[in-house]
């Protein structure tokens, strides 16, 4: 059970603790308000840590909570890589930038999308061009947006979705329901109806910083997805580009791939590939670090959940405090054990991408 104090609480402290290490290794912040309160009214920030050389014709980014509540192991990992001096400070050849809370409204609320129920990574499409549609999605709708929500949902939910993976397998059910969809504001997974804050916010951090730029590595912290504590390196693409060969020759025996299972990779909307749309003339390489947490049956129970609260229920209620803890429990790792061994992927990832090759 987590109310509505603690969240601020744990918001807060992540914050604290990022903006700390960032002053005591060296590195420049900067913090940029979001236009809405958190929890307990507090005021909520995107935070820029930087260091390194801002003339190099190399950037090396790391950023945490594109999907709002997953930021709290991005935000762990990055406030440990900046205290154990990963990427050092002082380096001449590498422009290294940490973006805390892509989408600092989510961090706090213990939600994966923003304050207007838009997740963030279908949002980066062009919405002067024809919406896309997810023919998938209409059959999950009712089943994966209950106008109630109790302990009978949460078994109709566990026992249909397990039968339409048997039934489907992962991959189609992944892509109707994690496809994106932009007919649906109060369904999940929902891309927007136009560029969100933290989109443009991001955008214009990438314009700024990629200033003089010739090469960029940006590494997105992600959770929620694959096996529990195992980091996996994400990406799009065929083999012969030169930005995967770039990627297997950085990372060598990291796996870059998409998730094996997850059927057809989804780029539409995704902020990776809208930076590297942004930047066609540099060599851009955008990845997911993406941390396996629980089964997906129960991150979808607990992203159906949070959003039933959002549009039916109340957060400041026992039912929300219960809701914000099962979404804790699912995106992040309350476990010593496999918080070290993820942060001991995400040191081997970034330590790598810092040596400019
Ligand atoms: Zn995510």
């Amino acid at each position: 059970m987590i109310d509505l104090a603690g969240m601020a609480e744990r918001y807060l402290t992540a914050r604290d603790i990022f903006l700390s290490n960032a002053s005591a290794a060296g590195w420049q912040v900067e913090s940029i308000a979001h236009p809405l309160q958190g929890p307990d009214g507090i005021t909520l920030h995107t935070d820029i840590a930087s260091a390194g050389n801002p003339d190099s014709d190399y950037l090396l980014m790391v950023t945490s909570g594109t999907h709002g509540i997953e930021g709290y192991l991005g935000s762990e990992i990055q406030s440990r890589l900046l205290a154990e001096g990963i990427v050092a400070s002082g380096s001449r050849d590498c422009h290294a930038v940490m973006v805390h809370a892509v989408n600092p409204y989510g961090f706090a609320w213990h939600r994966r999308v923003n304050e207007d129920n838009v997740d963030l990574n279908r949002n980066f499409i062009d919405f002067d061009l024809p919406l896309p549609v997810n023919e998938g999605y209409e059959e999950f709708y009712s089943l994966l947006n209950p106008v109630t929500w109790n302990e009978q949902y949460e078994a109709t939910l566990k026992s249909e979705a397990a039968a339409a993976i048997a039934r489907l397998g992962l991959g189609p059910l992944f892509k109707a329901v994690s496809g994106g969809q932009y007919e649906y504001p109060k369904g999940l997974q929902y891309g927007g109806g136009g560029p969100s804050w933290s989109r443009q916010n991001i955008e214009a951090i990438w314009s700024r910083m990629m200033t003089r730029k010739k090469c960029a590595t940006q590494i997105d912290i992600h959770t929620g997805l694959g096996e529990p504590g195992v980091g996996v390196l994400m990406t799009y693409g065929a083999e012969e580009q030169a930005r995967i060969r770039r990627a297997r020759t950085m990372w060598t025996d990291i796996f870059v791939s998409p998730l094996p299972g997850s059927g057809d990779v989804i780029t539409q909307g995704v902020l990776g590939p809208r930076l590297e749309e942004m930047f066609p003339r540099e060599d851009v390489l955008a990845v997911v670090l993406e941390y396996g947490t629980l089964p997906p049956v129960d991150v979808l129970h607990a992203i159906a959940a949070d959003n039933w609260l959002h549009h039916h229920g109340r957060v400041d209620s026992d039912t929300g405090s219960r809701i914000k803890q099962i979404m804790l429990d699912a995106f992040y790792l309350d476990d010593t054990n496999l918080r070290e061994k993820a942060y001991s992927r995400a040191k081997d990832v970034v330590a790598a991408a810092g040596r400019r090759i």
